[in-house]
C-alpha cells in the first residue's frame, strides 16, 4: 500500500509540532516539511535570550534541527516556498529559493503552518532605518547587534504588550535609555487587570525604563501599538 502524503508548509512550532503528532500516531506517512526561511527553526520565544546573552549563538535559538525530524523519517526543506496549492489536484507549487527551480508536490494531507509577519506600522517613517520589528532571525540578529553598539543609546519600544515589555527589558539590561510606549493606558493591559498591571508599571517605571508613554501616564498623546 503506497505511504499516505503529507505536506507542512512551514517550519516552526506548528510545523514541528504537526510532525510530531502525525509520527507519533500514524505509520506509512511520507512526510514532506517545506520551509521558505533559510534557518530551521528560529525560535522568536527565545529571542529574548538571545538579545540578553544568556543564549549567545544565535543558532541555538532554534525549536528543533532538521535531523530531530529526519529521525523520525520526515524530509525537511530549507529554501523552498510553497508558492501555489491547487486542492483540485492535490498539488503544491514548491520554488527552491536556491536553485529558482520550482517543483510541484502531490499530496493526501496539507498542513498551512505558515504563522504571520509581524504588521508594519501605517505611520510615515515605519520604513526608516533603525526602526525594527520583533520576530525572527535576521530582525534578532539585527536588533543584538544594536543593543551590543555603545553608540546607540536610546532605545523606544512601540507596544507594551508581553513582546514590547520583553524588548524593553533586553534593551534595559543593555545599558539604553528605554521609553515604552502604548495607546492604551497600561502595560499588558489587553492581558491582565489594572491591580496586576499596576504593580507592572511601576516596577517598570521605577527599575527598568526611563520613561514609560501612555495616555493616563503621560498628557502625551499617543500613539501607536505594535501589532503582534
Ligand atoms: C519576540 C517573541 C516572543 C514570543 N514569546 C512567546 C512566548 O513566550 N510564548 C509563546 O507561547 N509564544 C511566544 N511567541 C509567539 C510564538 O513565537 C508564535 O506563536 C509561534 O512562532 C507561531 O508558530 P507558527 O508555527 O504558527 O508560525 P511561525 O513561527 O510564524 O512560522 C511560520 C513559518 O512558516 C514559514 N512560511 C511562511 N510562508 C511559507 C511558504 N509559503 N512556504 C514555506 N514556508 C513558509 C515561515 O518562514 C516561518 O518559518 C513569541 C513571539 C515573538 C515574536
Amino acid at each position: 500500500m503506497s505511504k499516505t502524503k503529507v505536506i507542512v508548509v512551514g517550519a516552526s512550532h506548528g510545523g514541528h509540532q504537526s510532525v510530531l503528532e502525525l509520527t507519533r500516531k500514524y505509520k506509512d506517512l511520507d512526510i514532506k516539511l517545506f520551509e521558505a526561511g533559510d534557518f530551521i527553526s528560529f525560535m522568536s520565544c527565545g529571542m529574548e535570550l538571545y538579545l540578553e546573552n544568556s543564549v549567545t549563538d544565535v543558532n541555538d535559538v532554534r525549536n528543533f534541527r532538521p535531523e530531530d525530524l529526519e529521525k523520525r523519517g520526515a524530509e525537511v526543506y530549507a529554501n523552498h516556498e510553497v508558492t501555489k496549492i491547487d486542492t483540485d489536484h492535490k498539488q503544491v507549487a514548491v520554488k527552491d529559493l536556491k536553485s529558482g527551480e520550482t517543483q510541484n508536490y502531490d499530496y493526501d494531507k496539507l498542513i498551512l503552518s505558515s504563522g504571520v509577519t509581524p504588521n508594519d506600522l501605517p505611520v510615515p517613517g515605519h520604513d526608516l532605518e533603525n526602526v525594527y520589528l520583533m520576530r525572527g532571525k535576521d530582525w534578532a540578529e539585527k536588533i543584538k547587534a544594536k543593543l551590543a553598539d555603545p553608540t546607540v543609546k536610546n532605545i523606544t519600544v512601540i507596544g507594551a504588550g508581553y513582546i514590547g515589555v520583553e524588548a524593553a527589558e533586553a534593551s534595559t539590561k543593555a545599558g539604553k535609555h528605554v521609553t515604552l510606549i502604548d495607546m492604551i493606558d497600561r502595560p499588558l493591559g489587553n492581558y491582565l487587570d489594572a491591580d496586576l498591571t499596576d504593580v507592572l508599571a511601576k516596577e517598570l517605571a521605577d527599575k527598568a525604563l526611563t520613561s514609560l508613554r501612555a495616555p493616563t501616564l503621560n498628557p502625551m498623546k499617543v500613539l501607536v501599538r505594535l501589532p503582534l
